[in-house]
């Protein structure tokens, strides 16, 4: 087997979803590692824009199957919600997504705990419950997929709901609605493998990585950072998969920076030219409609990503938002709260010499290649640069 990944290097929001749907069919498993519902993959189908916050977007693609991995965490209803939207667009969704029986569940009682402890706001979360469910998980009490096979779970549920709600005295009891209930119901009509057995049964498998590498709960701007691994360490834990298993490391990036919630932001911009590029760039959380801070591209964060990713090939997104500018910025240097830029001549549009001017100046100065470029948002804006990298068709 051989794990290829797609990874974002920045604070997310790179455009993934794009590039796991382009690539997809040259891989018989697309498979979620890490991360909960407050990824929110953009991509576009039939003509149609979808957001999948569960769901690996590979799932547009006949031939490959969707595995949603024991890294992640769930939320029973989301998923659902998102499983019938998309068989109402004709998706087989039961032939082609399969649940990890280790991936934890996102209960009610996990937003509540966001709520109550105001986590929202001082880090700027999706307030989707991730963060209280990856505490569960990490102090041995979460709730797995496959515990739903006992005969006690609603008991178990009801047990975890009661220990959080004894944390805080004067809390009313948190119920756990109907609707929830019937949302772990339906999950029974999907496929539950041992993500460990399951994968071993096929031979190239593409990992989805959501958030950025700045946002890594090691590796990022902690405590600013979300709840899971979002680098190449956490396809190994949340697949099961050992690090000679893994083969291209696919690192995508904007041809600027954007960075939802609150945080360290070297190369922020801020008035006119920021809301220019909010505008320009559609710049606004595909999970909470938030305007997205924008600012320069980061050479300094850019190698480090690159560096402990193992990052084999860049893919550059969004360069077609900077048209029209005369010069771009690049951060090149100096500490944090006095960066040090380069003044890049801009470009026309994607097709002008400057912006390959500027892919080559970024490859010179991290040492990888520019594979591909997006050159907008619709699934066929696509500029291959480097035709051997390709990977091979399943
Ligand atoms: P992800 O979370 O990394 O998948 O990124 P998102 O899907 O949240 O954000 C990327 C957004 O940019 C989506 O709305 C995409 O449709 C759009 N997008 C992706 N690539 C390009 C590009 O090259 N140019 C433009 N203009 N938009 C793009």
């Amino acid at each position: 087997m051989q794990v290829d990944v797609v990874l974002g290097l920045q604070w997310g929001d790179e455009g993934k979803g794009k590039v796991v749907d382009a690539l997809a069919d040259r891989y018989e498993v697309v498979a979620r590692f890490q991360g909960g519902p407050n990824a929110g993959h953009t991509l576009y189908h039939g003509g149609q824009k979808v957001i999948l916050h569960q769901v690996p977007a590979g799932i547009f693609h006949e031939t490959v199957k969707c595995l949603i991995g024991d890294g992640v965490v769930m939320d029973p209803e989301i998923l659902m919600g998102e499983v019938a939207g998309l068989e109402r667009m004709g998706v087989d969704v039961e032939e082609r997504l399969f649940l990890g029986r280790g991936v934890q569940l996102i209960l009610p009682v996990h937003r509540w705990l966001e709520e109550v402890s105001q986590e929202g706001e001082r880090i700027g979360t999706t307030r989707r419950g991730i963060g209280p469910a990856y505490a569960d998980r990490y102090a041995r009490r979460g709730i797995a997929l496959g515990d739903l096979e006992k005969a006690d779970y609603r008991r178990q549920i009801l047990d975890l709901v009661a220990y959080h709600v004894a944390h805080f005295p004067g809390a009313s009891q948190v119920e756990v609605p109907e609707r929830f209930w019937a949302a772990l119901e339906s999950l029974r009509r999907l496929r539950w493998v041992s993500t460990y057995e399951w994968l071993r049964h096929h031979k190239r498998v593409l990992a989805e990585g959501s958030q950025g590498t700045m946002l890594d709960v090691f590796a990022g701007s902690y405590p600013y950072v979300t709840s899971s691994h979002t680098t190449v360490a956490g396809v190994c834990a949340g697949l099961l998969v050992s690090p000679r298993q893994i083969g291209q490391v696919w690192g995508v990036i904007k041809a600027y920076a954007t960075r939802v919630g609150a945080g360290p932001f070297p190369t922020e911009i801020t008035g006119e030219l920021a809301f220019w590029l909010q505008e320009r760039g559609g710049e606004r959380g595909s999970t909470t409609g938030r305007l997205r801070r924008c600012g320069w591209l980061d050479l300094v964060l850019l190698k480090y990503s690159i560096e402990i990713n193992g990052v084999t090939a860049l893919i550059v997104t969004k360069g077609d938002v900077l048209a029209g500018l005369p010069s771009v910025k690049v951060r090149v240097g100096g500490p944090d709260d006095a960066p040090i830029y380069e003044e890049l001549p801009g470009w026309e549009s994607v097709s002008d010499p400057n912006y390959e001017a500027f892919l080559r100046w970024i490859e010179a100065q991290t040492g990888v290649p520019v594979w591909a470029i997006s050159t907008g948002p619709q699934r066929e804006d696509w500029l291959i640069r480097r035709k051997d990298l390709m990977p091979e068709r399943a």
